[in-house]
């Protein structure tokens, strides 16, 4: 009755990956990738170093998830110290490739997130320079990235959302969130885009937490707050066991159905290039 309901309440999702750097990541990747695809996502999106540093992984990937498995492909793309030039050549090599989603970003200085950044002045700007770029390049659709607690370096909301807005403004068709662990942040986050004027989907990007340890250094890294009853909840709980798996499974869960019961109808899973988790949490949602 639930898988029922929620196919007619036309739930979509699409499937974030990182490229593997080994042989065997690559094989862990296409095995997820295969046990994933019967969803039918609306779109595989990949990662793209930092730096740009996996620019030749990702391009390859992204194109062979394509080839291989027939379902929309986003190529994720940042401008972090390269010269305009550079970046557009990658996006008419993506051009060149079929690959016409791309998911925007500015990419963070090689210090770490929270570092200032200093744009290059033969580079872009900024992830809306960015955008503005690429649709100049040839008809993208555009993802960018979203802040539902703030992004590190901005300095009120007035200035986050004036910035998404930017990036809207300048052809993104929807924006992806950061992982957040409590709904509340992600509800008045929204209040504020639709107060803003942004009207586009504002997908939540949800974290599966395969092993708490490493979410948790991942989220400190990106300044998502961890509330301190998750903390609690995974508290001497060792990653790879049978407890841990299910407190994972619980804690998603309860986190997507929250997201649905309140309206949302599409999701962003950052899979780490693993599938139970996102396929059990897909079975929720009706897949
Ligand atoms: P922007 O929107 O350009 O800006 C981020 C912040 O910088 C703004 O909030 C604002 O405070 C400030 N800012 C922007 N413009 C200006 C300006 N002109 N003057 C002053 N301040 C300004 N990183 C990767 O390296 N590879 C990836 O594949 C990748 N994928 C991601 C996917 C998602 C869904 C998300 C949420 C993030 C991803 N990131 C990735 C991380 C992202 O690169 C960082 O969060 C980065 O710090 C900001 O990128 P942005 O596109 O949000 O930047």
């Amino acid at each position: 009755m639930a898988y029922e309901a929620n196919r007619a309440r036309g739930v979509s999702m699409s499937f974030e990956f990182f490229p593997p750097k080994t042989e065997a990541a690559e094989e862990k990747f296409w095995e997820s990738l295969t046990a994933l695809a019967p969803l039918r996502p609306s779109m595989v999106s990949v990662t793209y170093g930092a730096g740009g540093s996996d620019r030749e992984r990702t391009t390859r990937m992204v194109s062979e998830v394509k080839r291989r498995t027939g379902l929309d492909a986003a190529a994720h793309l940042t401008c972090v110290g390269a010269s305009r030039a550079e970046v557009d050549d990658v996006v008419r090599g993506y051009q060149t490739n079929g690959i016409n989603r791309i998911v925007a970003l500015r990419g963070d200085p090689p210090a770490g997130i929270g570092e200032k950044f200093e744009a290059r002045p033969d580079g872009y700007r900024d992830a809306a320079d960015l955008v503005s770029g690429i649709k100049r390049l040839g008809d993208f659709d555009i993802s960018v990235a979203a802040y539902p607690e703030m992004h590190p370096e901005s300095r009120d909301w007035a200035f986050e959302i004036g910035n998404l807005k930017r990036k809207i403004d300048a052809g993104a068709s929807r924006a992806i969130t950061q992982m957040f662990f409590d709904n509340a942040d992600y509800w008045q986050f929204l209040e504020r885009c639709r107060a803003a004027g942004i009207s586009v989907p504002i997908v939540p990007g949800i974290q599966p937490i395969h092993n708490f340890a490493q979410v948790s250094r991942f989220a400190a890294k990106c300044k998502a707050r961890i509330p301190d009853e998750l903390s609690r909840r995974f508290e001497g709980v060792q990653a790879g066991t049978e407890l841990h798996g299910m407190l994972a499974a619980a804690t998603a869960a309860q986190q997507v159905t929250e997201l649905l019961e309140g309206g949302v109808r599409t999701f962003h899973f950052f899979t780490m290039n693993r599938s139970e988790l996102v396929i059990a949490l897909a079975r929720l949602l009706g897949h």
